[in-house]
């Protein structure tokens, strides 16, 4: 393994540099060249790639988003375009890819092992939506950046008593909506795992209110609707005030925490140290403190497990 490419696709996330740095370097120390392919597969398609040196990873450790830039690829996903891509691999004589993304990168990935490139997935996405791993690059760094937002509107509505719902990112999957409640103390989350109807809400509410509390912080994930939506179910059934903050994007910024930059740097390394032992087709996860390699076909065929006892346990907390 004399050359290695590394792309970034898909939406980006916090600690996605970390990675980058660490392919980067791992790869120049074990003599391997790395070339980084700017704008994930649109870049691999059109040949738009540099040459990665030392120092061309220095002083990103710390910084959000993606140095090589992300974008989405129609084309790759047709025949022309994966004939593009490989013929680019061909090119530039690239024997193995890092691709650092979520599960549409992931199938990227698979589609170019099976074209016999040996190819590794990092997961990066701040969604938290595969199951094969315990975590995603970015998931800590936005469940941190939720909490920050999460007390300082607790601070506004316990002043004003008011009742606030917040929705926050996830796609389908309500990992970050599960653990930001459970974390900012929140009186309700709604998730698209578990159906809670709006009488149940308005019930947390008012027996919250009864006891004396100023506020009430309710975390909804985008997966099951608009914040605004809710707010007009909750007051066509109780009279109270309601302020909805849909976080967006600052959620996917940021400086990444101590974790990511970790998790980054570990996966990263694991992930030239696999090419360089001629294994690949797999997609980097970690569990406990483990980081390993799985095939990339069995991960993404894997069902994510609800963490049940985490949901109840911010109903319980919360009464
Ligand atoms: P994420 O990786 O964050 O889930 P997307 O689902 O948008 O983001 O996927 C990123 C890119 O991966 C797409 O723009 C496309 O180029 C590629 N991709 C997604 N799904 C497939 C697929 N089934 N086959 C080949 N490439 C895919």
């Amino acid at each position: 393994m004399r050359r290695i490419g590394v792309l970034t696709s898909g939406g980006d996330a916090p600690g996605m540099n970390a990675a980058i740095r660490a392919i980067v370097r791992y790869g120049i120390y074990h003599n391997i060249e790395v070339m980084g392919i700017l704008r994930g597969y649109k870049g691999l398609i059109e040949n738009d790639m540099k040459a990665m040196d030392l120092s061309s990873v220095a002083d990103i450790i710390h910084r959000g988003g993606t140095v090589l830039g992300t974008e989405r690829s129609e084309e790759f996903k047709t025949e022309a375009g994966l004939k593009k891509a490989l013929q680019t691999l061909k090119y530039r004589d690239i024997h193995g890819l890092v691709v650092i993304g979520g599960d549409g990168s992931f199938r990227g990935a698979e589609v170019l092992s099976q074209e016999g490139i040996p190819t590794i997935g990092i997961p990066g996405t701040i969604d938290n939506d595969l199951a094969y791993t315990e975590y995603t690059l970015g998931f800590n760094t936005a469940l941190n950046t939720i909490l920050d937002a999460i007390g300082k509107i607790r601070d506004t509505s316990s002043s004003h008593e008011r009742s606030n719902i917040i929705e926050v990112m996830g796609r389908d999957c309500g990992d970050l909506a599960l653990y930001a409640g459970l974390a900012g103390g929140a009186e309700v989350v709604v998730i698209p795992e578990e159906t809670v109807n709006t009488d149940e809400i308005c019930e947390v509410i008012m027996r919250g209110k009864a006891r004396g509390k100023k506020h009430s912080i309710i975390i909804l994930a985008e997966g099951v609707g608009s914040a605004f939506d809710l707010k007009d179910e909750i007051k066509s059934k109780i009279d109270i005030e309601i302020r909805c903050t849909v976080l967006g994007y600052i959620q996917r910024g940021g400086t990444p925490t101590a974790y990511d930059r970790l998790l980054g740097s570990r996966m990263g390394a694991k992930a030239v140290e696999l090419l360089m032992n001629n294994q690949a087709n797999l997609v980097i996860g970690t569990r406990g403190s483990k980081i390993f390699g799985q095939k990339i076909n069995e991960a993404l065929r894997m069902e994510k497990e609800f963490d049940i006892e985490a949901y109840r346990l911010t109903k319980i907390l919360s009464i």
